[in-house]
């Protein structure tokens, strides 16, 4: 038996830490009104799109990290969601939020 827990508790770290990111990344585009001057106004506005892309990476990587945690709840967390083979926990240690095999993530990109 694989070891489930370890890798719930994992995807939970994971979860915590991006949802603190998130958090923290929409406080800082909230709090940017303030400037008078229009040369901090536009240098503002483009540190806000990095922001954003930041946070839009992350909200990604939060909406697979659940879906994950569904497939642990499901007992679906070790099978491919494509093949259903085994995926080896060597690939689930680096990438804990993977629901394919390397093979079918291989196929996905082409
Ligand atoms: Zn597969």
């Amino acid at each position: 038996m694989q070891d489930l827990e370890y890798f719930k508790q994992k995807l939970m770290t994971r979860k915590d830490d991006l949802t603190k990111r998130i958090n923290a990344i929409d406080q800082d585009i909230k709090h940017e009104d303030m400037s008078s001057n229009w040369t901090e106004q536009a240098t503002e506005r483009e540190n806000d799109e990095v922001l954003e892309s930041l946070g839009n990476a992350s909200e990604q990587e939060l909406l697979m990290i659940n879906h994950a945690l569904k497939r642990i709840e499901s007992g679906q967390y070790f099978s491919c969601s494509m093949c259903g083979e085994d995926i080896p926990p060597s690939r689930l240690e680096l990438l804990p939020f993977s629901s394919y095999c390397v093979n079918c993530a291989g196929k996905e990109h082409n």
